[in-house]
């Protein structure tokens, strides 16, 4: 008699985040997609530091994801988000974590843009969250993604969720500041959201092919 055996290959896929919440999100978001086991730097306990000195998102993801990709000799994601407002030329952009200074905190940070951009009209305050999400295997970067949330910059911080520059963070179509908004209609509309589904669209054929 003849007997079949079904093998599943599961690719396990290193997200490179300490962040527990984003972590959170990101298996939320790509639990429907068959194939990958995700697991968190606590499982990878020699992680090297890695400095994020580029000048863009993508520079900051694809770096950390090469990096960790060939350190841990597995497959790899790894993102960079932050604050682009057009009033400040794109600041604080890739420096959003540390904006008010390298000890910053979300309130500092938040301190400094409302004050840079006092006396600066409604309509001039457009702004956008950016998220890049890279994948790297071991031999190199299989694909970068991008999602963003545009809004404006509000007069004052409003609301108590979330983090960093969510309280000042207003989203024209709730009429509300991301610290307003309840964390899941946030976590549907967010940049990482968007990030992490075209990130979904681009996995699921590569993992088909393995
Ligand atoms: P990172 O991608 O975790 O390095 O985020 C950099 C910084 O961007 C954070 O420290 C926050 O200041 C800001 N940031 C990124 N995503 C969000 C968000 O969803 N809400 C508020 N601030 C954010």
């Amino acid at each position: 008699m003849t007997s079949f055996v079904n093998t599943v290959h599961t690719k396990t896929i290193l997200v490179a985040t300490q962040n527990e919440k984003k972590r959170a999100e990101i298996k939320e978001i790509l639990k429907d997609v068959p194939g990958i086991l995700l697991r968190g730097s606590n499982d990878f306990p020699f992680l090297p530091e890695i400095e994020e000195d580029g000048t863009t998102f993508q520079e900051n993801a694809v770096k950390k994801a090469i990096i960790l990709a060939k350190a841990c000799n597995t497959w790899a994601m790894a993102d960079d988000s932050g604050l682009e407002i057009d009033a400040l030329n794109g600041r604080p952009g890739v420096y959003s974590c540390r904006y008010a200074g390298p000890d910053a905190t979300d309130e500092g940070n938040i301190v400094k843009v409302l004050s840079e951009l006092r006396g600066v009209p409604k309509k001039r305050r457009t702004a956008r969250f950016v998220c890049t999400i890279a994948l790297a295997g071991p031999y190199g970067l299989f694909f970068t993604v991008e999602g963003r949330c545009e809004g404006f910059i509000a007069e004052e911080p409003k609301g108590k969720f979330g983090f960093g520059y969510d309280p000042i963070f207003y989203v024209p179509d709730y009429h509300q500041t991301f610290a307003e908004l309840n964390p899941s209609i946030k976590n549907k509309i967010s940049h990482r959201a968007n990030a992490l589904m075209r990130f979904k669209e681009q996995i699921q054929p590569l993992i088909r092919k393995i």
